[in-house]
């Protein structure tokens, strides 16, 4: 039956001390931005950096994250070096077989536009993102560990207000180019 709060206010009280309300995305996003899982993935000299971060000196565990070395296991990859076209399709590869909902960051000049390789190189992607979607882009050469921290607060942030339900209805946009563009 239904509780008329005028005729019972100990109820409603009771209700607002005891009872959490929220909704599914909220609660599904809380617990995902509190236990992200990185791959363990770098292909050049910005992976120095990240595995930096793995130390105690900058310990991003605090923030949930544990390395994974596999993609089935992991819902983030930070791509730290320059991607290749012949890595393109494996990187591609990787992706595909981490389980939705899953993020990209983007760490280094190398990796965002080509960086030093953008110029003469026949070999060097110019933007991961014309592979995968990228959610947040760490420029530098290298960028620092405390600038992948600033990353992983920032996708944070954006997991909080994501909505399961928008996810699912850009899914087939999530589609990735099988040949690099240069
Ligand atoms: Fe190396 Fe700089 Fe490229 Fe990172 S951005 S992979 S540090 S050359």
């Amino acid at each position: 039956a239904l509780i008329n709060p005028v005729e019972r206010p100990e109820v409603t009280s009771q209700l607002s001390e005891n009872v959490i309300l929220t909704t599914v995305d909220d609660l599904y996003n809380w617990a995902r931005l509190s236990s992200l899982w990185p791959l363990l993935f770098g292909t050049a000299c910005c992976f120095i950096e990240f595995a930096a971060l793995i130390g105690s000196r900058f310990d991003f565990d605090r923030f949930g994250l544990v390395p994974r070395s596999s993609p089935r296991q992991a819902d983030l990859i930070i791509t730290a070096g320059t991607i290749t076209m012949k890595y393109a399709p494996i990187l591609v590869r990787l992706y595909e077989q981490m389980p939705e909902p899953k993020y990209v960051i983007a760490m280094g000049a190398c990796t965002i536009t080509g960086g030093m390789f953008s110029m003469d190189s026949t070999t060097a992607v110019r933007g991961v993102d014309k592979l995968i979607p990228v959610d947040v882009y760490i420029p530098g050469c290298p960028p620092r560990p405390e600038a992948i921290i600033d990353a992983i607060i920032k996708l944070r942030k954006k997991i909080a207000n994501d909505s399961m339900q928008e996810r699912a209805r850009l899914l087939p946009t999530h589609r990735y180019y099988t040949r690099p563009h240069k």
